[in-house]
C-alpha cells in the first residue's frame, strides 16, 4: 500500500489538513506500507517556499514522516505538457478563452447545482477543435484547453447490465462505505461537460497533475477529503485515458467548526501552528477529532 498527502504551500495548514495526513499516513503505516508527500504548487502565484516549509514542520510536530523526497508539482511540467500534447494529438482537447463573466452570459438557463468544477462549460469556444494539420503541434499555451468529454467518453467506459456506459472506481471505508462507485456518461457529460485541463495561468489543471502524480508516485490507495469525491471520476477518466492504474479511494469525513460548518480552504484560526502555541499536544488534539470531529477552540 502507498498513500500520500498533497497539501498545497498557500497558506498554513489547519486541523483538517491534520486530519487528512493523519489518515493517509496512519492507513499506510497499519499496512506496513509507504507514505508519500507530495507539494502541489501549481499555482505559482499563491505558492510560497515559507509555506512549504512551515507544513512540513507542521506534519513532522503531528508526528508524520514521509518515505521519499517530496514530488513537487512545479518541477513536473514536462510530464503535463507531454501528456496534454498527447491527448491534443488525439483530437481530444479545444483550445477556450473564454472568462467566467463570457461563461456566465452563454449559459441561458441557470444551472441546478454546479458540477465539481463550478458552472458547465456550455460549448462556445468547441467550433475551435484543432483540425488534422493543427493537431501536429503542440497545443497553444495562450488558452485554456478543455476536454472534449463526449468524444472522451469513447471507447473508455465500461457497458453496465442496464446497457449505459460508465466509469467505476473501488471506494473502500470512508464517508461512502466500500463498494464499486459508477458514474454514468450522462452524468460525466451533464456534471462535468468539457472540464479544462490547462488553465492558461497554470499550464496545467488540479485534475490532470493529481492524475499523472498519483501514477508517478505508485499511489495505489488515494486517502483525502469527502469534498474531493466528486472529483474522482474525472481522475478516472483521465486515467483511463492516458493507460494509467485507478488506485482504491478512501474519501473521509471532514473537520468541521462548532456551528457544523467544514472548515475552508484557508483557516488561519484553527491553523496547527495555533494549536501548537497554545500548548495543545498532537496527542490531544488528535483525540479531541477522533471523538467528534469538531475542531476544538485553541
Ligand atoms: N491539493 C489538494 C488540496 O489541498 C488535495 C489533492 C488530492 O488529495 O487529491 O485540497
Ligand atoms: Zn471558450
Amino acid at each position: 500500500m502507498k498513500t500520500r498527502f498533497a497539501p498545497s504551500p498557500t497558506g498554513p495548514l489547519h486541523l483538517g489538513h491534520a486530519w487528512s495526513a493523519w489518515m493517509a499516513h496512519d492507513m499506510a503505516r497499519a499496512a506496513g506500507g509507504a507514505f508519500l508527500l507530495r507539494i502541489e504548487d501549481i499555482d505559482r502565484q499563491r505558492s510560497k517556499l515559507e509555506w512549504e516549509d512551515q507544513l512540513k514542520r507542521d506534519l513532522e510536530w503531528l508526528g508524520i514522516e514521509w518515505d521519499a523526497p517530496p514530488m513537487r508539482q512545479s518541477e513536473r511540467m514536462e510530464s503535463y505538457r507531454a501528456a496534454l500534447g498527447d491527448l491534443w494529438r488525439r483530437g481530444l482537447l479545444y483550445p477556450c478563452t473564454c472568462t467566467r463573466r463570457d461563461i456566465a452570459a452563454a449559459i441561458s438557463a441557470p444551472q441546478e447545482g454546479a458540477g465539481p468544477d463550478g458552472p458547465i462549460y456550455p460549448g462556445t469556444c468547441r467550433h475551435r477543435r484543432p483540425d488534422h494539420a493543427e493537431r501536429q503541434m503542440a497545443p497553444p499555451e495562450d488558452a485554456h484547453l478543455r476536454l472534449l468529454m463526449r468524444e472522451a467518453l469513447i471507447g473508455t467506459t465500461e457497458t453496465l447490465r442496464n446497457g449505459h456506459g460508465g466509469l467505476p472506481f473501488h471506494e473502500f471505508g470512508g464517508v461512502m462505505g466500500s463498494g464499486t462507485i459508477w458514474t454514468s456518461e450522462a452524468d460525466m457529460e451533464a456534471k462535468v461537460g468539457d472540464v479544462v485541463l490547462a488553465r492558461k495561468d497554470f499550464g496545467t489543471s488540479y485534475h490532470l497533475s493529481v492524475v499523472l502524480d498519483d501514477a508517478a508516485q505508485g499511489i495505489t490507495h488515494v486517502v483525502r477529503g469527502a469534498d474531493l469525491f466528486e472529483a474522482t471520476p474525472i481522475h478516472v477518466l483521465l486515467q483511463r485515458l492516458l493507460g494509467l492504474p485507478t488506485p482504491d479511494y478512501h474519501h473521509h469525513a471532514l473537520v468541521r467548526d462548532a456551528a457544523g460548518k467544514r472548515l475552508a480552504k484557508r483557516d488561519d484560526a484553527r491553523a496547527i501552528s495555533v494549536y501548537r502555541e497554545a500548548g495543545w499536544t498532537p496527542e490531544a488534539l488528535r483525540a479531541r477529532l477522533q471523538e467528534s470531529l469538531i475542531a476544538p477552540e485553541p
